[in-house]
Formats: C-alpha cells, structure tokens, sequence
C-alpha cells in the first residue's frame, strides 16, 4: 500500500526545530515539512544565544542548514504563530502534526525588591541585545557606571560576564550588530560581580567555559570564597568538576595581575535587594549564605556593591502557546517523550522538542537526542492522525497571505545572509547582524538598505 504523504510543521527554527527537521527527513516516510519561525532568521539560539565571540559553537549552522538543501524542506521565516500572528488553530488545518520547538524565552525572576528599577535585566534580554536580536535593539544597557552584578553560576552569567569584560576592540570581529559595539565602546564597566548563591562544589559552568574567563586580555578574575577552596572541598566525582575546582583554587591564590577590568567570582552570596536612586539601579545588597543539607539559607551578614546594572543569568521559562498546555512551575509543556499531554491524554498531533520539552538545559547537540525522541513517537503516531482540512502546500501559503504573512523562505533568508556577510567585510568581521526588524525584511526581500 503506498504511504500518505505527510505533512509536519515544526515551529521554531533553531537548534530543537532543525534536529527535528533532519530527523523526521532521515525516516522513510514520506514527509514535507514546513519550518515556522517568527522571525525572519533561521537558526534560533546559535544566532541569539550563542555568545558573539564563540565563533566556532556557531559552526554547527553547516549541520542544522542541511534539511533546507531538500525541496521536501521549506523555511518560513516572519511567520508569527499565535496571538497577533497566524492563530495555532489555522495552522492545525494544514498540517498532520506540528511540533513546537520554540524553546525556553522568558527570563526568571528573582522575587527581591528593586527588580523592576531601570539597569535590572535578565540575561535573555541582555544576550539578545548583544546578539542583535530585533525585539531587543532599544534595549540600552546602562554600562555607564564601574560596577555591574551577574546573578547565577551557569554558562549564561560566564558569557554575560566575559563579553562586559572584554573591550569593544576584543569584539569588533564578532557578529554584534554596530550599534552594540558602540555602547561596548563607551562602557564604563570594571568590576563585575558574580554572584553565585552556593560553593565552589556547585558551580553549574562547563571547564572550557571557566577556563576562558582565566584567558582574558584585559581582565583579571578575583575569587573571593571565604576561603572555601583553600580549607578543601570534598573531592566531586565529575572530573571536569575537579578541573573547574583546580582552576578556581589556582586563581584563588594568585596575585591578580593589574589588568584594566576585574570578574569577580564571588560565592556564597544572593542579591536580596537592588537599590535606586531616581528610578534606576544604584547598587546590590548581597547577603552571605551557607549551606545546610544542601539548601541555600542566608546568614544574615550583608554588604552592599556599588553598581549601576544587575544581570540575573538564573534560567528561563517557556512562554505558554495559546491552546497548550503549560507547566508553569517548570516553565515546559507537559509532555511524554516529546507527545504533549493534557490531564495524563496525548493532544492528538502535537509535539514539542527542546527547551519547551525538557527546560533550559544541556548543550546545542542535546537537542539532536531530544529531537530524535520527539519524531520518533510522532512517526509511531502519523498512521492514526486524521488527514488535515486543508493538505495542499498551496493552500497554507494562502491562509498566510490572507493573515497578512508574506513569508520569508529560504533564498529570502539568503539574501538577507548575503548582506550580513557584506556588512561584516566592512568591519573586518565574517558578518555583521542586521538586527531592525525592518531592515531585516527589506534585505531579505531585496530592497534597497543602508
Ligand atoms: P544554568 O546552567 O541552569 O544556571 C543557572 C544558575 O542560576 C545556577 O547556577 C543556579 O544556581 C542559579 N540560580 C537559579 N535561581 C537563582 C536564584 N534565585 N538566586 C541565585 N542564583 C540562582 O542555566 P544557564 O546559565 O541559563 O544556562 C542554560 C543552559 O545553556 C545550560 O545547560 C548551559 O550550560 C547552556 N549554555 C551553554 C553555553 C556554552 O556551552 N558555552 C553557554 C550558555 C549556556 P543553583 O545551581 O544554586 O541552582
């Protein structure tokens, strides 16, 4: 008997969405997919998340460009699913299944008085900014004054740290856009604090990571630990635990060497309050913790650092997709094995794969894994999905239109690409972003741009 043609939407095209583009392209049902994203750039986190100056971690766009190389791939960029947008519902009319890879996109809060001054940010919206993300263009980061606060002893607060750290000259091979290089230029910043509520033993970092901060030209790294390392930590299992922890004893002892800036790694210690002073951010009480039974419990012995922006880099939530459900304590979509779930019941044709499944861990590769887990039970499922209303390709590209949608697909995308490159030769960089929504769409459509 011959198999159906399937259709499959995977919304979201960055890491999680593009595994999965590959993987449901690797099986041998027949099946077209269309790759949904809001914004008119594929790639997702490698091009908003990944740190500018980690050039060699965005050389895994060769691997996830490839599913496009197949006429059965399309790219649909600037297609905005969900309120304001294209609604799900319309979506579902098309497609036998859709798999919603738009990862984990709202910043977690701290809960402490003082969140809301101007110069408190989170790191999803600082390392957007940075990245040149068109929704954070206007961000305006106030580096204006010597001290800044990074909350978090994950790979975010290391990156957000590194790139305060590093001058504007250290970044003006990367990919930030040329606005963001000339805030960098003008920064004030010094001393950046990270606060980081456990020990040593607990760090969240990765050692090439640490290592990295240890490498910089034009900023020391000062631990201040209380002495934890030097009185000894109980020896981690992990050998890249062990790594990190020789390494921060390393720097412990060490003279720092007078450089111009300073990370200062700085444990056992919480934010419990930002202060202002006419509406923006003055300076961070911090209190001193310990740790019983594992559990953070403050000591009440606080200090106050004078600084002028607070970054908290503590994780993210999903942002709940209208007509899903939404676990709002772990920020995912409920789910088994990448099928959705509502009250225990698999949601017939709906999918999720990466952070929106699992939450905002592991590393870009770990979506390969996921994504494979995700359209392997959706494969299982596709001879029981009912046929959509609406199964021409033709027809999906109508509903959009009538929406207001004028899709940008992939040699849209290229063009857009083309001119990314053209404005990095000008700065001796590979590539320069675009990051104006407007701009965006005029390169990609061939108009005219600066
Ligand atoms: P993460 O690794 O989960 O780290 C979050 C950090 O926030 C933890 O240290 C956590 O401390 C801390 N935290 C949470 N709530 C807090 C609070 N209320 N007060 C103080 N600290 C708090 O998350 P992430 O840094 O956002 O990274 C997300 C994922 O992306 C990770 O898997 C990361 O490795 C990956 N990533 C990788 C790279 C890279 O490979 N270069 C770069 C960026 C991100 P506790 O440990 O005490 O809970």
């Amino acid at each position: 008997m011959q198999q159906r043609q399937a259709r499959v939407a995977v919304i979201g095209a960055g890491p999680s969405g593009l595994y999965a583009a590959a993987a449901l392209l690797a099986s041998d049902v027949p099946v077209d997919v269309d790759v949904l994203d809001r914004l008119p750039a594929p790639y997702g986190l490698v091009r908003y998340g990944v740190a500018p100056d980690h050039v060699k971690m965005k050389s895994v766009i060769r691997v996830l460009r490839k599913p496009f190389d197949q006429s059965r791939v399309a790219f649909l960029g600037g297609v905005h699913v969900g309120e304001g947008g294209v609604p799900l519902e319309v979506v579902r009319q098309h497609f036998h299944a859709i798999i919603h890879a738009t990862g984990s996109t709202v910043d977690r809060e701290l809960g402490i008085p003082g969140e809301e001054l101007a110069g408190s940010l989170g790191s999803g919206a600082f390392v957007s900014w940075y990245c040149g993300h068109p929704d954070h263009t206007k961000l305006q980061p106030l580096l204006d004054r010597p001290g800044v606060a990074v909350v978090g002893a994950g790979n975010v607060a290391l990156d957000v740290a590194r790139v305060l750290a590093k001058t504007a000259d250290e970044m003006a091979g990367t990919d930030v856009p040329d606005p963001v290089l000339e805030t960098l230029r003008s920064s004030a910043v010094r001393d950046i604090h990270v606060l980081i509520r456990r020990g040593p033993q607990h760090i969240r970092f990765t050692p090439a990571e640490l290592r990295q901060i240890g490498e910089l030209a034009n900023a020391d790294v000062l631990v201040h630990d209380d002495g934890t390392l030097a009185a000894g930590v109980e020896e981690p299992e992990d050998r890249r635990h062990r790594q990190m922890l020789d390494m921060l004893a390393e720097w412990a002892a060490a003279e720092p060497a007078g450089k111009p800036r300073r990370i200062h790694l700085r444990f056992l210690r919480s934010p419990v309050e930002i202060l202002g002073t006419g509406g923006r951010v003055s300076g961070v009480v911090v209190e001193r913790n310990r740790i019983v039974d594992g559990r953070v419990v403050g000591t009440g012995e606080r200090e106050t650092l004078d600084v002028g922006l607070v970054v908290r880099a503590i994780g993210y939530s999903a942002e709940p997709v209208p007509g899903l459900p939404f676990d709002e304590a772990t920020g995912t979509v409920p789910n088994v094995g990448g099928r959705v779930v509502r009250d225990g019941e698999p949601v017939p044709g709906a999918y999720v794969t990466g952070w929106i499944k699992r939450g905002p861990t592991g590393v870009i590769g770990t979506n390969r894994a996921d994504a494979v887990e995700t359209v392997t039970a959706l494969l299982e499922d596709l001879p029981n999905l009912p046929d959509p209303e609406h199964p021409d390709p033709a027809e999906f590209r109508a509903a959009l239109a009538a929406h207001g949608v004028r899709p940008v697909d992939w040699s849209a995308w290229l063009r857009l690409d083309a001119e990314e490159i053209r404005r990095g030769g000008l700065r001796g960089a590979e590539r320069v972003k675009v990051a104006e929504l407007a701009e965006m769409l005029d390169a990609a459509h061939g108009a005219p741009t600066g």
